[in-house]
């Protein structure tokens, strides 16, 4: 089975469409400093629109205590939508209370109010079912079908993602469709040869991937933090660089399976150390099996990967036809430590095929380095969501929309 179409909604004018969008963007001082999630569910609403519904959008933004917290109101994203959409959205300042429902009341066709964070209700995400469609049925209220599209909660079973779904007419948006459709193209016959980057903080973050991705993929290129594990796990010393101890072995296992698959794994032949972890630490470059010979002695920390390794990555990216990207290469954050994440970046854009960038910091990080969205095949809105689907794991906002 696959997923519901807004087709299979039949004719919208005039009905109350629920859009469940994924708006939780980064804010800073109430100002939005990254739209892009706003931007992405934008081909959804004007499609409904141009269809005359009368749009009702949802969304959670940060993590608030399931009650109102200002610092968490959607209303600076309803602004911001207005201006991309370029006609006016209204906003309710509560979810499903008394401004939500006269907003929505007040809708003629092809009009659009964004209703308070979901998440300023503890029956969003509360862990109990009941709890959960109780909200949901309070929410159905305000519709006559849903539309699903925030990818990045698909695999939440959240109230307005799982039980609003089985309550009204549900469909899957057009910002799913799309994400879908790119993870497939990793999974189902990619093109070759395929490429996974890996990187961020922990190994333990991303155990799921690489069993799963192991048997699918041509090579692994390993960075970030999780790289000093790999190299611990050769028995190399790296000095006060992050060590996932416990994983060591599972680490070792996979060096070996893929030794036995063929599938190259990739690690770094120099590193970036620093003498502590700060933007403006002393820093050095050195063998990435002689890190404990740097000035810093035990004490050095690695913060990125370094030049050699960073043109040896780049040249593996740019000869594939298939590229997945996930954690930054170093402590991008740090512009002294973000040469390796820059170098990767620049690689995935000059990839003659399909190069994906998913994960939050890793779309943060190509972002904040100057690089524009459409210069990648892909940038998932979801990384959590991607990751999952890349596992092989069911995810619950999707089998509710027909997916299996
Ligand atoms: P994503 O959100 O793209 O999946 P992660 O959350 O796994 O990525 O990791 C992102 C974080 O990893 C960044 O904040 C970055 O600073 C950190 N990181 C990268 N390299 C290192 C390193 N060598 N040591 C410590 N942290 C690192
Ligand atoms: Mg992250």
């Amino acid at each position: 089975m696959t997923l519901r179409t807004l087709e299979s909604l039949g004719s919208l004018e005039g009905k109350r469409v629920i859009v469940r969008c994924d708006l939780n963007v980064p804010l800073k001082d109430g100002v939005i400093t990254d739209d892009g999630r706003v931007r992405a569910s934008l081909p959804t609403l004007n499609t409904l629109i141009e269809a005359g519904a009368r749009v009702v959008v949802c969304s959670h933004l940060g993590r608030p205590d399931g009650a109102p917290d200002p610092q968490y109101s959607l209303e600076p994203v309803a602004k911001r939508l207005s201006e991309l959409l370029d006609q006016p959205v209204a906003f309710a300042t509560d979810t499903v209370g008394d401004s939500a429902r006269e907003a929505v009341a007040g809708l003629a066709n092809g009009e659009i109010v964004v209703i308070e964070n979901l998440r300023f209700n503890a029956g969003e995400t509360a862990k109990d079912d009941s709890t959960r469609k109780a909200f949901a049925g309070e929410l159905a209220q305000l519709g006559d079908a849903l539309v699903s599209d925030g990818f990045g909660v698909v695999h939440r079973k959240q109230a307005s993602v799982y039980e609003l779904a089985e309550i009204l007419p549900s469909a899957a948006g057009l910002l799913i469709a799309t994400e879908l459709d790119v993870l497939d193209r990793l999974t189902e016959n990619p093109e070759r040869p395929y490429t996974v980057v890996l990187g961020g903080s922990k190994v333990s973050d991303k155990l799921g991937v690489i069993s799963h991705l192991l048997p699918r993929v041509d090579r692994i290129l390993v960075g970030g933090g999780m790289l000093f594990t790999f190299l611990a796990a050769q028995g190399h010393a790296v000095a006060s660089s992050l060590l996932e101890k416990d994983q060591l072995d599972t680490v070792r296992g996979y060096l070996a399976d893929a030794a036995e698959r063929g599938v190259e794994i990739v690690l770094p032949t120099d590193v970036v150390v620093a003498e502590s972890f700060s933007a403006d630490a002393a820093h050095e470059t050195v063998a990435a099996d002689a890190i404990e010979e740097s000035s810093f002695g035990a004490s050095g920390i690695g913060l990125d990967i370094g030049p050699e390794t960073g043109a040896v990555f780049a040249q593996a990216i740019r000869d594939s036809k298939t590229v997945f990207w996930n954690g930054p290469m170093g402590v991008f954050e740090f512009p002294a430590f973000a040469a390796g994440t820059k170098a990767v970046a620049q690689a995935l854009t000059e990839v003659d095929g399909l190069g994906v960038v998913g994960g939050g910091d890793s779309a943060a990080a190509v972002r904040q380095l100057g690089f524009a969205d459409d210069q990648f095949g892909h940038i998932s809105t979801g990384g959590g969501a991607s990751l999952e689907f890349l596992e092989g794991k069911k995810l619950p906002g999707l089998e509710v929309l027909g997916w299996a």
